[in-house]
């Protein structure tokens, strides 16, 4: 009996280790992570940015003592590779470990514009966000390169701090991939309001460097200052290390509607894992804190169950955003092509939108409306037919 092992000590691997835990495991659960920190959050990084009182030391979710009383943590230590066969991972420095399970939970990776490399910061670690911190106190500036989720929040953090920031984004809107162009165009305007320079419909199309420094030349021939650059300009699953796993990969680790790979005993957890739920005929990847979380305990639980005895996990998605002095709340799952109603408050600052697919209602939607939405999500919870919840958002907006 080898005991559980758990890669990636981020969030979903650290709710895996607490959940087995909790559920009364008693056996060994091995927690590998590369970061040289124990598990930490990472929703502050973007949201608390330049704000000088937090961020002062990681965000842990857990006093570290105390995760390393849960598990044998081994940090600083990437994993190579997995033999789905012979039951190890294996480690870069070429040590294997055994595992009866095992849990993955390897997050993703930023993607870069190879144009600004050299030039630009991501944030995914607490260790890159500290050092786009001191670069913006120092240089009393920012341009944001992509206005999806993160770079909204770097934006808003650095004009709530008072900094001159540019928000850059190809598409008509901030959010527009995520939420549409009627929300998206709604964010940008609570962006610009608050002092953002928001250039939509643009791209950078040249690093130009002068006396004055870098310039990032937009596609409209505009330009923009580069001294401090953040490109925020999406993710993808870290799941490079299982190439030769023989597990199968899509948009990230195939899991079924246990969270179990394609390998027998090996599951996976978080952003890196494309589950089938109940209802959908494909897998399906969010990048959401509470998924995550609800994966981690529906993980353990089918871990310590009899085989036949697991259970298939079929969440309400849930994700917030925190921008504009407002938090962003969306239940379920919007997707591009999806009809929206969307209302503003009698503030003209909040909103609260519904999504359906021409029958049912897919998602609903606020910003700074938190009753009010509460409302919308319990219409979605009940299959509420798209027209009801549209209804609901024109009653409750106005109210
Ligand atoms: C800046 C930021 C803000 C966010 N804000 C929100 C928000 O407001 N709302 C929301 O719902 N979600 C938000 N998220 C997303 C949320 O944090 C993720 O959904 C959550 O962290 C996913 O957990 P995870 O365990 O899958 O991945 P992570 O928390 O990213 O952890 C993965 C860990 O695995 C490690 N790792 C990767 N490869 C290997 C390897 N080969 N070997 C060993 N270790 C490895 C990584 O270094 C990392 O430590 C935000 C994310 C970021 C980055």
């Amino acid at each position: 009996m080898t005991g559980i092992v758990v890669v990636g000590g981020g969030l979903g691997g650290l709710r895996t280790v607490e959940s087995l835990r909790r559920l009364g495991y008693a056996g060994a659960i091995t927690l590998i992570g590369d970061e040289r920190l124990a598990p930490y959050d990472r929703p502050p990084l973007s949201k608390q940015l330049l704000d000088r009182d937090r961020l002062r030391e990681p965000p842990f979710l857990c006093e570290p003592a105390a995760c390393a009383a849960m598990c044998e943590l081994v940090l600083g230590r990437r994993a190579a590779g997995l033999d789905a066969a012979g039951k190890a991972v294996l480690l870069d420095d070429g040590t294997e470990v055994p595992y009866t399970s095992a849990v993955l939970a390897t997050g993703t990776s930023p993607r870069t514009l190879p144009l600004l490399d050299g030039l630009s910061h991501t944030v995914r670690t607490y260790d890159d966000a500290v050092r786009l911190r001191d670069a913006v106190l120092r240089h009393e500036r920012l341009a944001v390169v992509g206005a999806g989720f993160m770079g909204c929040e770097i934006a808003s953090a650095a004009a709530a701090a008072g900094t001159p920031v540019t928000l850059i984004e190809t598409a008509p809107t901030p959010l527009y991939g995520a939420l549409g162009a009627a929300v998206g165009a709604h964010v940008r305007d609570l962006h610009a309001a608050d002092g953002v320079d928001v250039r939509c419909g643009v791209s950078v199309a040249e690093v130009r460097h002068d006396a004055a420094g870098p310039h990032l030349v937009l596609s409209d021939a505009t330009t923009v200052d580069a001294t401090v650059v953040a490109a925020c300009v999406g993710v993808r699953p870290a799941v490079d290390w299982l190439a030769t796993s023989g597990i199968a990969l899509g948009d990230g680790i195939v899991c079924d509607g246990f969270g179990e790979t394609s390998a027998r005993d090996v599951y996976a957890v978080g952003d890196a894992a494309a589950w089938r739920y109940p209802g959908s005929d494909v897998p399906v990847r969010v990048e959401h804190w509470t998924t995550t979380t609800a994966q981690a305990l529906a993980v353990a639980r089918n871990l310590l169950a009899a085989r036949d005895e697991r259970q298939p996990l079929d969440p309400l998605h849930y994700f917030w955003s925190d921008q504009c002095g407002a938090k962003l709340q969306c239940f379920g799952l919007p997707r591009p092509g999806d009809e929206v109603e969307a209302r503003a408050g009698a503030d003209g600052r909040s909103l609260l939108a519904a999504y359906g697919d021409g029958r049912r209602t897919t998602a609903v939607l606020g910003i700074g409306r938190p009753k009010q939405v509460l409302q919308l999500r319990a219409r979605l919870a009940a299959g509420a037919p798209f027209a009801e919840a549209a209804g609901a958002v024109r009653e409750l907006a106005a109210a």
